[in-house]
């Protein structure tokens, strides 16, 4: 049977993540700078190590309910009811908040809504709308990455169904301003848009506190993690805190298809709650500085304020070409063009030693 005649028609309307790509050419080169890795360099946290071996130990590797063992959804909902105001009270457990947009979209998204994705985003947005037959509404936040209401205005935003924010932003290391997040949300709110806010970088902001648009709205579903800030990328687990009717569809499409987050994660992610992650953040800002320091002299980019990415402007605004020359001398970066409509930018990840910073970045100036 030809193999090809089977894949559903869906399939064609992803292609594989260029990011895929990079880490191959890593895997070839035999000791490459690499400044591509979306995620942190230090290890997961001793407490939620021991953790997770006591869960292992104590027979937690069963199925969990599936929305998410009780104490848990307590925690992370009193976490984030102190951090960001949100007051709703449904919360799901997800396999990484990769698993919570994968249930969001698929409850959300009918064949031909347009989802309103800030341009540059993180890759699976566009992905995950397309497999669903919604159509991206792309809104152009060139040259500063800033999401305004002006922005969305110009781009028309007003008559899409659902805005994605991402602030920390992957790839742009962005975080939008406690002021514009309250204007969005009325904006939202008057134009009938709702609103998906992906909070997963949230930990890793450089400048002040990032404020959630959840404080402005109840129009929201709140998705955040443990895969960064808690260094647990292999353990898949996150949550969704939103309306009750919303959450209730994600977890019965849970219930048919992850059936739940892994149960050794959810007891990990408990000790992970009270692990104090300052240590790592200000070391992270020490990164920021270093890549920022490092190449405003030779590119044009804004500095970034949360996450650990830098999104810069390549010579001759082609991206693809610069990031091939930089891989052809030995450093990973990831081209705009995976993160954009765009291709005049790179994505630089400064989730890396301080060393490969350095070295990456004086490596990248002397070939602009
Ligand atoms: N959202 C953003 C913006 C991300 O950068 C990532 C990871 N790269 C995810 C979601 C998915 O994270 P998780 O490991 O929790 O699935």
């Amino acid at each position: 049977m030809d193999a090809s005649k089977l894949i559903a028609d869906r399939m064609a309307r992803v292609d594989s993540s260029g990011i895929r790509k990079v880490f191959d050419l890593a895997g070839t080169m035999p000791n490459p700078i690499n400044l591509s890795i979306g995620e942190p360099d230090f290890e997961m946290p001793e407490p939620v190590k021991a953790r997770a071996i006591q869960a292992i130990a104590g027979g937690h590797n069963r199925y969990t309910v599936t929305q998410g063992i009780e104490e848990l959804r307590r925690q992370v909902l009193a976490v984030e009811r102190d951090r960001t105001g949100i007051r709703h009270s449904a919360v799901l457990i997800t396999s990484g908040v990769s698993g919570g947009l994968l249930l969001a979209f698929m409850a959300l998204v009918n064949p031909g809504d347009e989802v309103i994705v800030p341009d540059p985003y993180f890759v699976m947005y566009k992905h995950l709308c397309r497999l669903l037959g919604g159509r991206p509404l792309y809104v152009d936040t060139y040259p500063d990455f800033q999401l305004t209401v002006e922005r969305l205005e110009a781009a028309g935003a007003g008559r899409g169904k659902i805005l994605l924010l991402n602030s920390p932003n992957n790839p742009t290391g962005q975080v939008i301003p406690d002021r514009e997040l309250e204007r969005i949300a009325r904006w939202a709110q008057a134009s009938g848009v709702f609103i998906i806010t992906d909070e997963i970088y949230s930990a890793f902001a450089y400048d002040g506190p990032c404020a959630s648009v959840a404080r402005y709205s109840e129009d929201v579903l709140l998705l955040n993690g443990f895969s960064k800030s808690s260094a647990m990328t292999g353990w898949r687990l996150g949550y969704a805190i939103g309306p009750d009717r919303i959450i209730a569809e994600m977890t019965k499409l849970q219930q048919f298809s992850f059936v739940c987050a892994p149960s050794v994660a959810q007891q990990a992610a408990l000790a992970a709650l009270s692990v104090d992650v300052r240590p790592y953040i200000e070391a992270y800002g020490v990164k920021r500085d270093l890549t920022y320091e490092g190449l405003r002299h030779k590119f044009e980019l804004p500095r970034p304020q949360g996450a650990f990415y830098a999104f810069v402007r390549a010579p001759n605004d082609d991206g693809d070409a610069f990031v091939q020359e930089a891989i052809k001398h030995g450093c990973l970066i990831i081209p705009g063009s995976v993160f954009s409509e765009k291709r005049s930018h790179f994505r630089l990840s400064f989730a890396a030693e301080d060393e490969a910073i350095r070295a990456g970045t004086q490596l990248l100036c002397s070939l602009a």
